[in-house]
């Protein structure tokens, strides 16, 4: 799955910056292509155990928006509209449409427990 292996990512930066040390909390944004219980669920099964096993994910959700030239078409994507990075199947009209590349999963801060 698509989602897993961005949280995979996400892990490995996180254990990369925190150098091993256990982290208490995690604060990241998500574009709401992701869903936040898929999000959840990725970051239990991937950080059960090692330094991350305590941590708390903080995810502040965010939209992808897109305009359509084909009807007229302005707003948020969701997640069974995406189909490529930057290409998404308009939700009204299913006409292709694209938007900036964006990072789905964006890492804003790691606190570890020592500070
Ligand atoms: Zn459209």
């Amino acid at each position: 799955m698509h989602e897993v292996s961005l949280v995979a990512e996400l892990v490995d930066i996180v254990v990369e910056r925190s150098g091993g040390a256990p982290v208490a909390l995690v604060r990241v944004r998500h574009a709401t292509t992701i869903p936040s219980d898929v999000l959840d669920q990725a970051w239990a099964m991937l950080t059960e155990e090692g330094p991350l096993a305590d941590a708390v994910l903080e995810a502040e959700p965010f939209e992808i928006r897109v305009a359509c030239t084909a009807c007229g078409f302005a707003g948020p994507v969701g997640h069974d509209d995406v189909v490529a990075p930057s290409i998404a199947s308009c939700p009204a009209c299913g006409g292709i449409v694209t938007f900036p590349p964006t990072a789905e999963i964006e890492l804003l801060e790691v606190r570890t427990r020592s500070g």
